[in-house]
Protein backbone atom coordinates (compact mmCIF):
# COMPACT_ATOMS: atom_id res chain seq x y z
CA UNK A 1 0.00 0.00 0.00
CA UNK A 2 0.92 3.67 -0.36
CA UNK A 3 1.53 5.78 2.32
CA UNK A 4 1.76 9.19 3.34
CA UNK A 5 3.14 11.10 6.22
CA UNK A 6 0.15 13.94 6.08
CA UNK A 7 -2.66 14.46 8.51
CA UNK A 8 -5.12 14.32 5.39
CA UNK A 9 -3.96 11.13 4.46
CA UNK A 10 -4.41 9.57 7.79
CA UNK A 11 -7.61 11.33 8.27
CA UNK A 12 -8.64 9.50 4.56
CA UNK A 13 -7.76 6.16 5.73
CA UNK A 14 -9.76 6.96 9.46
CA UNK A 15 -12.38 7.88 6.90
CA UNK A 16 -12.74 4.52 5.00
CA UNK A 17 -11.96 2.21 8.25
CA UNK A 18 -15.49 -0.09 9.15
CA UNK A 19 -13.97 -0.69 12.07
CA UNK A 20 -13.34 3.08 13.24
CA UNK A 21 -16.36 3.60 15.56
CA UNK A 22 -14.97 0.62 17.98
CA UNK A 23 -12.99 3.31 19.67
CA UNK A 24 -16.37 5.09 20.71
CA UNK A 25 -16.61 1.88 23.21
CA UNK A 26 -13.47 2.81 24.96
CA UNK A 27 -12.73 5.17 27.62
CA UNK A 28 -9.80 6.78 26.18
CA UNK A 29 -7.05 8.94 28.38
CA UNK A 30 -6.93 12.31 28.27
CA UNK A 31 -4.68 14.97 29.81
CA UNK A 32 -5.96 17.94 30.24
CA UNK A 33 -8.48 17.64 27.95
CA UNK A 34 -6.24 16.42 25.32
CA UNK A 35 -6.20 13.20 23.51
CA UNK A 36 -3.32 10.52 24.40
CA UNK A 37 -2.06 8.49 21.58
CA UNK A 38 -2.35 4.58 23.89
CA UNK A 39 0.42 2.51 22.50
CA UNK A 40 0.18 -0.10 25.71
CA UNK A 41 -2.23 -2.57 24.72
CA UNK A 42 0.17 -4.67 24.46
CA UNK A 43 0.70 -4.56 28.21
CA UNK A 44 -2.75 -3.31 29.31
CA UNK A 45 -5.67 -2.72 27.04
CA UNK A 46 -7.68 0.15 27.28
CA UNK A 47 -11.39 -0.41 29.51
CA UNK A 48 -14.44 -1.04 27.15
CA UNK A 49 -17.17 1.18 28.39
CA UNK A 50 -19.89 -1.74 28.72
CA UNK A 51 -17.47 -3.52 31.41
CA UNK A 52 -18.95 -1.56 34.20
CA UNK A 53 -22.29 -2.44 33.19
CA UNK A 54 -21.03 -6.07 33.23
CA UNK A 55 -19.67 -5.84 36.83
CA UNK A 56 -22.86 -4.06 38.36
CA UNK A 57 -25.18 -6.62 37.12
CA UNK A 58 -23.41 -9.56 39.02
CA UNK A 59 -22.95 -7.05 42.27
CA UNK A 60 -26.47 -6.70 41.58
CA UNK A 61 -27.60 -10.21 41.48
CA UNK A 62 -25.21 -10.95 44.42
CA UNK A 63 -27.00 -8.29 46.57
CA UNK A 64 -30.48 -9.20 46.10
CA UNK A 65 -29.98 -13.71 45.33
CA UNK A 66 -26.69 -14.31 47.74
CA UNK A 67 -25.97 -17.62 46.96
CA UNK A 68 -28.80 -18.38 44.71
CA UNK A 69 -27.24 -15.83 42.20
CA UNK A 70 -25.22 -19.66 41.18
CA UNK A 71 -28.70 -20.29 39.91
CA UNK A 72 -31.27 -17.54 39.96
CA UNK A 73 -28.81 -15.07 38.56
CA UNK A 74 -28.92 -13.14 35.13
CA UNK A 75 -26.34 -14.81 33.96
CA UNK A 76 -26.22 -17.71 36.22
CA UNK A 77 -22.54 -18.68 38.19
CA UNK A 78 -22.84 -21.92 38.27
CA UNK A 79 -22.41 -22.05 34.19
CA UNK A 80 -20.64 -18.85 33.86
CA UNK A 81 -17.60 -20.41 32.08
CA UNK A 82 -19.49 -21.66 28.93
CA UNK A 83 -20.52 -17.84 28.77
CA UNK A 84 -17.67 -17.41 27.39
CA UNK A 85 -16.16 -20.18 26.23
CA UNK A 86 -17.33 -19.85 22.31
CA UNK A 87 -16.73 -16.63 21.39
CA UNK A 88 -12.91 -16.63 22.95
CA UNK A 89 -12.56 -20.21 20.64
CA UNK A 90 -13.04 -17.97 17.75
CA UNK A 91 -10.42 -15.52 18.66
CA UNK A 92 -8.14 -18.40 19.06
CA UNK A 93 -9.65 -20.19 15.94
CA UNK A 94 -10.32 -23.32 18.18
CA UNK A 95 -13.69 -25.58 18.58
CA UNK A 96 -15.82 -24.19 22.39
CA UNK A 97 -15.23 -27.55 24.17
CA UNK A 98 -10.95 -27.20 23.49
CA UNK A 99 -11.09 -23.56 25.48
CA UNK A 100 -11.74 -22.83 29.11
CA UNK A 101 -11.91 -19.09 30.53
CA UNK A 102 -10.02 -19.90 34.14
CA UNK A 103 -7.52 -18.50 36.84
CA UNK A 104 -4.42 -16.35 35.74
CA UNK A 105 -1.98 -16.97 33.37
CA UNK A 106 1.04 -18.70 34.74
CA UNK A 107 -1.02 -20.70 37.04
CA UNK A 108 -2.58 -21.97 33.54
CA UNK A 109 0.58 -22.46 32.53
CA UNK A 110 1.87 -24.79 35.31
CA UNK A 111 -1.35 -26.87 34.97
CA UNK A 112 -0.49 -27.62 31.30
CA UNK A 113 2.71 -28.35 31.75
CA UNK A 114 1.85 -30.80 34.62
CA UNK A 115 -0.51 -32.57 31.91
CA UNK A 116 2.37 -32.19 28.81
CA UNK A 117 5.59 -32.23 30.42
CA UNK A 118 6.41 -36.00 31.19
CA UNK A 119 9.72 -36.14 30.65
CA UNK A 120 11.63 -39.37 30.45
CA UNK A 121 15.53 -40.62 31.11
CA UNK A 122 15.71 -40.21 26.93
CA UNK A 123 13.29 -37.45 26.12
CA UNK A 124 13.41 -34.73 28.75
CA UNK A 125 14.11 -31.41 27.03
CA UNK A 126 12.23 -28.46 26.60
CA UNK A 127 12.66 -25.19 23.96
CA UNK A 128 11.86 -21.96 24.18
CA UNK A 129 12.92 -18.75 23.17
CA UNK A 130 16.03 -16.82 24.39
CA UNK A 131 14.90 -13.98 26.54
CA UNK A 132 11.16 -15.29 26.58
CA UNK A 133 8.95 -13.38 29.24
CA UNK A 134 10.50 -13.89 32.81
CA UNK A 135 7.38 -15.74 33.78
CA UNK A 136 7.88 -18.32 31.46
CA UNK A 137 11.27 -18.54 32.36
CA UNK A 138 10.86 -19.17 35.94
CA UNK A 139 7.88 -21.79 35.12
CA UNK A 140 10.35 -23.67 32.71
CA UNK A 141 13.38 -23.31 35.31
CA UNK A 142 10.88 -25.05 38.05
CA UNK A 143 9.19 -27.07 36.14
CA UNK A 144 12.28 -28.64 35.39
CA UNK A 145 13.34 -28.80 39.00
CA UNK A 146 9.69 -30.27 39.93
CA UNK A 147 11.11 -33.57 37.82
CA UNK A 148 14.52 -34.06 39.45
CA UNK A 149 16.01 -32.32 36.21
CA UNK A 150 18.58 -29.29 35.78
CA UNK A 151 17.51 -26.44 34.31
CA UNK A 152 20.90 -25.96 32.60
CA UNK A 153 20.74 -29.27 30.80
CA UNK A 154 17.00 -29.63 30.71
CA UNK A 155 16.11 -26.05 28.50
CA UNK A 156 17.38 -25.41 25.19
CA UNK A 157 17.04 -21.77 24.71
CA UNK A 158 16.70 -20.25 20.48
CA UNK A 159 19.04 -17.52 19.77
CA UNK A 160 19.07 -15.26 17.08
CA UNK A 161 21.82 -15.56 15.19
CA UNK A 162 24.52 -13.39 15.65
CA UNK A 163 23.74 -9.44 14.69
CA UNK A 164 20.36 -10.88 14.34
CA UNK A 165 17.60 -10.12 16.53
CA UNK A 166 14.77 -12.31 15.94
CA UNK A 167 14.53 -16.03 15.06
CA UNK A 168 14.46 -17.67 11.74
CA UNK A 169 12.08 -20.64 11.74
CA UNK A 170 14.54 -22.26 9.11
CA UNK A 171 16.68 -22.45 12.33
CA UNK A 172 13.95 -23.37 15.08
CA UNK A 173 13.19 -26.32 13.02
CA UNK A 174 17.12 -27.79 12.46
CA UNK A 175 17.14 -26.90 16.01
CA UNK A 176 13.70 -29.43 16.52
CA UNK A 177 15.65 -31.58 14.43
CA UNK A 178 19.01 -31.52 15.95
CA UNK A 179 17.07 -32.62 19.45
CA UNK A 180 14.62 -35.57 17.45
CA UNK A 181 15.97 -38.24 20.33
CA UNK A 182 15.77 -35.75 23.63
CA UNK A 183 13.10 -33.51 23.22
CA UNK A 184 9.82 -33.28 25.18
CA UNK A 185 8.23 -29.75 24.68
CA UNK A 186 8.19 -27.30 22.70
CA UNK A 187 7.01 -24.32 24.80
CA UNK A 188 7.45 -20.94 23.52
CA UNK A 189 5.39 -17.37 23.20
CA UNK A 190 3.30 -16.91 20.01
CA UNK A 191 4.09 -13.61 19.65
CA UNK A 192 8.28 -12.63 21.64
CA UNK A 193 6.99 -9.81 23.94
CA UNK A 194 9.97 -7.58 23.38
CA UNK A 195 11.03 -7.80 19.61
CA UNK A 196 7.30 -8.65 18.24
CA UNK A 197 8.17 -11.40 16.07
CA UNK A 198 4.71 -13.95 15.89
CA UNK A 199 6.67 -17.39 15.16
CA UNK A 200 4.97 -19.75 12.70
CA UNK A 201 3.51 -21.61 14.74
CA UNK A 202 1.66 -23.93 12.43
CA UNK A 203 5.65 -25.07 11.10
CA UNK A 204 6.65 -25.17 14.37
CA UNK A 205 3.94 -27.61 15.64
CA UNK A 206 4.33 -29.82 12.73
CA UNK A 207 8.60 -30.13 13.14
CA UNK A 208 7.95 -30.71 16.89
CA UNK A 209 5.37 -33.40 16.26
CA UNK A 210 7.51 -35.35 13.34
CA UNK A 211 10.41 -35.28 15.75
CA UNK A 212 7.39 -37.14 18.72
CA UNK A 213 7.19 -33.95 20.96
CA UNK A 214 4.20 -31.93 22.37
CA UNK A 215 4.00 -27.86 21.06
CA UNK A 216 2.86 -25.68 23.50
CA UNK A 217 2.39 -21.40 23.19
CA UNK A 218 2.27 -18.92 25.72
CA UNK A 219 -0.10 -16.59 23.71
CA UNK A 220 0.32 -13.80 26.10
CA UNK A 221 1.05 -11.20 23.21
CA UNK A 222 -1.10 -13.06 20.71
CA UNK A 223 -4.53 -13.61 21.58
CA UNK A 224 -6.68 -10.90 20.20
CA UNK A 225 -3.75 -9.72 18.24
CA UNK A 226 -3.25 -12.33 15.45
CA UNK A 227 -5.29 -14.26 13.69
CA UNK A 228 -4.79 -17.49 15.25
CA UNK A 229 -5.65 -21.15 14.02
CA UNK A 230 -4.97 -23.43 17.04
CA UNK A 231 -7.16 -26.48 15.79
CA UNK A 232 -6.18 -26.19 12.57
CA UNK A 233 -2.59 -25.92 13.29
CA UNK A 234 -2.60 -28.97 15.64
CA UNK A 235 -0.71 -27.25 18.65
CA UNK A 236 -1.13 -29.33 21.75
CA UNK A 237 -2.09 -26.53 24.47
CA UNK A 238 -1.82 -23.03 24.28
CA UNK A 239 -2.62 -20.29 27.61
CA UNK A 240 -2.79 -16.62 27.17
CA UNK A 241 -3.97 -13.48 29.70
CA UNK A 242 -6.99 -11.51 28.96
CA UNK A 243 -6.11 -8.06 29.92
CA UNK A 244 -3.59 -7.50 27.25
CA UNK A 245 -4.80 -7.48 24.07
CA UNK A 246 -8.05 -8.41 25.12
CA UNK A 247 -8.43 -5.39 27.31
CA UNK A 248 -10.49 -7.42 30.45
CA UNK A 249 -9.18 -5.21 32.97
CA UNK A 250 -6.11 -5.59 35.34
CA UNK A 251 -4.37 -8.91 36.54
CA UNK A 252 -7.80 -10.24 34.68
CA UNK A 253 -8.90 -13.63 34.08
CA UNK A 254 -6.63 -16.24 31.25
CA UNK A 255 -7.78 -18.60 28.16
CA UNK A 256 -6.22 -21.96 27.81
CA UNK A 257 -7.03 -24.15 24.87
CA UNK A 258 -6.18 -27.92 24.94
CA UNK A 259 -6.17 -29.79 21.83
CA UNK A 260 -9.40 -32.51 21.45
CA UNK A 261 -7.04 -34.81 20.98
CA UNK A 262 -6.15 -34.85 24.44
CA UNK A 263 -9.08 -32.50 26.05
CA UNK A 264 -10.90 -36.10 25.42
CA UNK A 265 -8.59 -38.37 26.70
CA UNK A 266 -9.48 -38.73 30.59
CA UNK A 267 -6.71 -40.84 31.10
CA UNK A 268 -4.02 -37.85 31.04
CA UNK A 269 -2.43 -37.21 34.09
CA UNK A 270 -3.28 -33.85 35.64
CA UNK A 271 -4.39 -31.54 38.96
CA UNK A 272 -7.42 -31.80 39.97
CA UNK A 273 -10.06 -29.73 41.15
CA UNK A 274 -14.32 -29.95 41.59
CA UNK A 275 -14.96 -27.38 38.93
CA UNK A 276 -13.23 -29.83 36.60
CA UNK A 277 -15.32 -32.72 37.43
CA UNK A 278 -18.02 -34.06 35.37
CA UNK A 279 -20.79 -31.77 35.67
CA UNK A 280 -23.59 -33.97 36.13
CA UNK A 281 -22.03 -35.74 39.29
CA UNK A 282 -20.30 -32.56 40.61
CA UNK A 283 -22.37 -31.74 43.60
CA UNK A 284 -22.83 -35.59 44.52
CA UNK A 285 -19.25 -35.16 46.36
CA UNK A 286 -17.77 -37.96 45.89
CA UNK A 287 -14.43 -39.65 46.37
CA UNK A 288 -13.04 -40.67 42.31
CA UNK A 289 -12.48 -37.34 40.06
CA UNK A 290 -14.21 -37.96 36.75
CA UNK A 291 -12.70 -35.49 34.15
CA UNK A 292 -15.31 -33.02 32.04
CA UNK A 293 -14.60 -33.77 28.27
CA UNK A 294 -12.37 -30.96 26.35
CA UNK A 295 -10.45 -28.08 28.57
CA UNK A 296 -13.05 -27.77 31.10
CA UNK A 297 -11.67 -30.93 32.52
CA UNK A 298 -8.58 -28.64 33.85
CA UNK A 299 -10.88 -26.06 35.80
CA UNK A 300 -9.87 -25.93 39.50
CA UNK A 301 -11.89 -23.65 40.80
CA UNK A 302 -15.61 -22.07 40.80
CA UNK A 303 -15.68 -19.07 38.15
CA UNK A 304 -14.36 -15.65 39.35
CA UNK A 305 -17.08 -13.82 38.34
CA UNK A 306 -16.04 -10.55 38.57
CA UNK A 307 -12.67 -10.90 36.27
CA UNK A 308 -15.03 -12.99 33.80
CA UNK A 309 -17.86 -10.62 33.66
CA UNK A 310 -15.11 -8.21 32.03
CA UNK A 311 -13.98 -10.46 29.73
CA UNK A 312 -17.36 -11.60 28.97
CA UNK A 313 -18.08 -8.05 28.18
CA UNK A 314 -14.78 -7.52 26.20
CA UNK A 315 -15.42 -10.72 24.07
CA UNK A 316 -18.89 -9.34 22.76
CA UNK A 317 -16.83 -6.36 21.17
CA UNK A 318 -14.27 -8.80 19.28
CA UNK A 319 -17.49 -10.88 18.51
CA UNK A 320 -18.84 -7.95 16.82
CA UNK A 321 -15.53 -6.63 15.03
CA UNK A 322 -14.71 -10.01 14.07
CA UNK A 323 -10.98 -11.03 14.78
CA UNK A 324 -10.06 -11.28 10.63
CA UNK A 325 -11.34 -7.52 10.09
CA UNK A 326 -9.22 -6.28 13.27
CA UNK A 327 -6.00 -8.47 12.16
CA UNK A 328 -6.58 -6.48 8.77
CA UNK A 329 -7.26 -3.08 9.93
CA UNK A 330 -3.93 -3.99 12.55
CA UNK A 331 -1.73 -5.00 9.38
CA UNK A 332 -2.53 -1.49 8.14
CA UNK A 333 -1.91 0.44 11.02
CA UNK A 334 0.78 -1.41 11.75
CA UNK A 335 2.51 -0.79 8.57
CA UNK A 336 1.62 3.06 8.36
CA UNK A 337 3.04 3.57 12.04
CA UNK A 338 6.16 1.48 10.40
CA UNK A 339 6.18 4.13 7.53
CA UNK A 340 6.17 7.38 9.34
CA UNK A 341 9.09 5.79 11.67
CA UNK A 342 11.39 5.28 8.66
CA UNK A 343 10.40 8.64 6.98
CA UNK A 344 11.12 10.58 10.66
CA UNK A 345 14.45 8.39 10.99
CA UNK A 346 15.97 8.91 7.72
CA UNK A 347 15.10 12.39 7.07
CA UNK A 348 15.33 14.27 10.65
CA UNK A 349 16.75 11.77 13.03
CA UNK A 350 21.07 12.40 14.13
CA UNK A 351 22.57 10.92 10.76
CA UNK A 352 19.67 9.32 9.76
CA UNK A 353 20.10 6.37 11.63
CA UNK A 354 19.04 7.45 15.29
CA UNK A 355 17.35 4.42 15.77
CA UNK A 356 16.24 1.03 14.73
CA UNK A 357 13.42 -1.29 14.48
CA UNK A 358 14.08 -4.71 15.43
CA UNK A 359 10.27 -6.28 14.46
CA UNK A 360 10.36 -8.10 11.43
CA UNK A 361 9.69 -5.98 8.59
CA UNK A 362 7.31 -8.92 7.18
CA UNK A 363 3.37 -8.50 8.11
CA UNK A 364 3.01 -12.48 9.12
CA UNK A 365 6.03 -12.49 11.24
CA UNK A 366 4.63 -9.92 13.41
CA UNK A 367 1.66 -8.19 15.85
CA UNK A 368 0.62 -4.91 15.63
CA UNK A 369 3.88 -4.22 18.08
CA UNK A 370 7.29 -2.50 17.13
CA UNK A 371 10.15 -2.38 18.91
CA UNK A 372 12.58 0.49 18.11
CA UNK A 373 16.43 0.04 20.18
CA UNK A 374 17.53 3.87 20.55
CA UNK A 375 21.10 4.28 19.69
CA UNK A 376 21.29 6.77 21.95
CA UNK A 377 19.20 7.59 24.91
CA UNK A 378 16.70 5.88 24.34
CA UNK A 379 14.91 6.96 27.72
CA UNK A 380 14.99 10.64 26.95
CA UNK A 381 12.95 10.20 23.69
CA UNK A 382 10.32 7.53 25.49
CA UNK A 383 9.80 10.74 28.06
CA UNK A 384 9.66 13.24 25.40
CA UNK A 385 6.74 11.14 23.92
CA UNK A 386 4.92 10.82 27.35
CA UNK A 387 5.16 14.30 27.37
CA UNK A 388 3.74 15.13 24.51
CA UNK A 389 0.98 13.12 25.19
CA UNK A 390 1.93 9.31 23.04
CA UNK A 391 2.34 6.36 25.69
CA UNK A 392 4.61 3.93 24.59
CA UNK A 393 6.46 1.70 26.88
CA UNK A 394 9.82 1.17 27.90
CA UNK A 395 11.70 -2.39 27.82
CA UNK A 396 14.76 -2.46 29.73
CA UNK A 397 17.46 -2.41 28.76
CA UNK A 398 16.87 -0.25 25.41
CA UNK A 399 13.73 -0.71 23.82
CA UNK A 400 10.64 1.20 23.37
CA UNK A 401 7.79 -0.77 22.36
CA UNK A 402 4.66 0.99 20.21
CA UNK A 403 1.67 -0.99 20.09
CA UNK A 404 -1.49 0.46 17.99
CA UNK A 405 -4.53 -1.48 18.33
CA UNK A 406 -6.81 -1.55 15.94
CA UNK A 407 -9.90 -1.73 18.21
CA UNK A 408 -9.44 1.72 19.49
CA UNK A 409 -6.13 3.72 17.70
CA UNK A 410 -7.02 5.33 14.80
CA UNK A 411 -4.42 6.10 11.49
CA UNK A 412 -4.71 9.78 12.79
CA UNK A 413 -3.30 8.56 15.85
CA UNK A 414 0.22 7.16 14.25
CA UNK A 415 0.57 10.65 12.67
CA UNK A 416 0.51 12.61 15.66
CA UNK A 417 3.56 9.58 16.69
CA UNK A 418 5.22 10.92 14.09
CA UNK A 419 4.96 14.54 14.54
CA UNK A 420 5.91 14.39 18.23
CA UNK A 421 8.62 12.09 16.71
CA UNK A 422 10.44 15.08 13.89
CA UNK A 423 9.77 17.78 16.71
CA UNK A 424 12.09 15.46 19.25
CA UNK A 425 14.56 15.14 16.68
CA UNK A 426 14.64 18.70 15.21
CA UNK A 427 15.40 20.29 18.87
C1 LIG B 1 2.22 -10.82 30.21
C2 LIG B 1 2.88 -12.12 30.19
C3 LIG B 1 2.87 -12.95 31.32
C4 LIG B 1 2.24 -12.50 32.61
O1 LIG B 1 1.81 -13.57 33.39
P1 LIG B 1 0.64 -13.43 34.46
O2 LIG B 1 0.54 -14.77 35.03
O3 LIG B 1 -0.60 -12.99 33.74
O4 LIG B 1 1.06 -12.38 35.46
C5 LIG B 1 3.46 -14.20 31.20
N1 LIG B 1 4.04 -14.61 30.04
C6 LIG B 1 4.07 -13.82 28.95
C7 LIG B 1 4.70 -14.31 27.69
C8 LIG B 1 3.52 -12.54 29.00
O5 LIG B 1 3.57 -11.76 27.92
Amino acid sequence: MHFENTLTFAQQLDSKDKLSHFKDQFHLLKKGGKHIVYLCGNSLGLQPKNAKAAIDQELKDWAELGVEGHFDGKNPWMYYHHFLTEKAAKIVGAKPSEVVIMNNLTSNLHLMMVSFYRPTKTRYKIMMEVSAFPSDMYAMETQARFHGLNPEDAIIELKPRDGEFTLRTEDIISKINDHKDDLAIVMMGGVNYYTGQAFDMQAITKATHQVGAIAGFDLAHAAGNLHLKLHDWDVDFAVWCTYKYLNSGPGGTSGVFVNERHGNNPELVRFAGWWGHDEDSRFQMKKGFIPMKGAAGWQLSNAQIFPMAIHKASLELFDEAGIENLRAKSETLTSYLEFVLNEINSKFSIQNSAFKIITPKNIADRGCQLSIIVKENGKKLFDYLNENNIMPDWREPDVIRMSPVPMYNSFEDIYRVGEVMKEYFKN
